[in-house]
């Protein structure tokens, strides 16, 4: 016996949610027939279509583009530094795509790792991940190449599965998840529907050997030759996690924060001497590989990469890491 919920009734518990001033996220209809997902004011934003694919990731919601950590002032000749405290919000994050909410375990890795990231950590405590599962693949999808699946159950509290237009199945999988959907469901003999897996397109673990083994192989030179250094596929990937540090303000007071920062721009690694170790396109690129595909996974034992495609269908080169990875793959045999 499976548990289903009406679109009406969803709107509902967004509607009340938002009344007891809760953050509640969604993706929400942009210009250029374009989704995004982004904090609603209203249920009637959300738009719960599981072919729909936003453009940006859930991670904003976990890890913002932009956060202060402490700010500073002089008082005379004295400085004084105040810790910012972190957001403390619930917050529920619905519409999320599995392959989208399942960068979320593989971010409690870095970001309790050698330093413990309150900032992220409070965020992770306080927000309900509810997914949907994915109804259609596109040509950039390779969630199976990572050990994922359209119906992927990682980093979600709940899942939702599209029944018809109107009607939903319900997955629980946490308190939080069975809280939210508590007394909200009816019983029913329905079950939800999923795409189709997409087939797979590499073996990871042959990957990783190969970049093990042949780290100035020439395929970042060549495919490197397409890219423009804009940095959408890092922003747009839900488990990019690079910030930089910075103190915003004057002399005399003012704010340090955390801002999104992209390895596939020089500057990132721009020494003061004048000397980069990433001098090139594609130093830059073969970092993101070997960072995603061998050292992460030798540091934590996790890929960090969820198959979404992002990477690949927003970048103005169509490049990202998927047909990297094909390349490397054949490569390897
Ligand atoms: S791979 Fe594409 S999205 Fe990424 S930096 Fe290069 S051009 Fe931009
Ligand atoms: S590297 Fe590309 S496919 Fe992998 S998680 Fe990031 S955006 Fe998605």
């Amino acid at each position: 016996m499976s548990r289903i919920i009406t679109h009406e009734k969803l709107k509902q518990i967004v509607d009340t949610l938002i009344a007891d001033g809760k953050i509640v996220a969604g993706p929400v209809a942009a210009p250029g027939s374009r989704f995004f997902f982004r904090t609603l004011t209203k249920p009637d934003q959300l738009v719960l279509d599981p072919s729909v694919m936003p453009t940006n990731s859930v991670k904003e919601f976990f890890f913002p583009q932009h956060e202060t950590i402490c700010k500073y002032r002089y008082e005379g000749k004295e400085l004084i530094v105040s810790d910012s405290e972190p957001f403390a919000a619930d917050q529920f994050v619905f519409g999320a795509r599995p392959c989208d909410a399942a960068s979320l375990p593989i971010l409690d890795k870095v970001f309790a790792w050698d330093y413990q990231d309150r900032f992220y950590q409070k965020r992770r405590e306080n927000s309900t991940v509810i997914t949907l599962a994915c109804r259609q693949a596109d040509e950039n999808c390779f969630c199976t190449s990572v050990g994922l699946a359209p119906d992927t159950q990682a980093g979600a509290d709940a899942m939702l599965l599209q029944i018809d237009a109107e009607t939903f199945e319900v997955r629980t999988f946490t308190d939080k998840g069975n809280t939210l959907f508590d007394h909200q469901t009816t019983p029913s003999d329905k079950t939800g529907q999923t795409a189709a897996p997409p087939d797979v397109r590499f073996d990871s673990k042959n990957v990783e050997k190969y970049l093990t083994e042949h780290f100035n192989d020439s395929v970042f030179d060549e495919t490197s030759m397409r890219c423009v250094s804009c940095g959408a596929c890092t922003y747009l990937c839900p488990t990019c996690h690079c910030f930089d540090i910075v103190d915003e303000g004057g002399a005399a007071k003012g704010n340090r924060v955390k801002n999104w920062d992209t390895c596939q721009v020089s500057l990132f690694t721009l020494h003061a001497s004048g000397h980069n170790p990433r001098a090139n396109q594609s130093a830059r690129q073969r970092n993101r590989i070997q960072h995603k595909f061998c050292i992460y996974p030798g540091k934590f034992g996790l890929i960090l990469c969820t198959g979404c495609g992002n990477c690949t269908r927003d970048c103005s080169a169509s490049l990202g890491v998927r047909p990297l990875l094909e390349l490397l793959d054949k490569k390897s045999r």
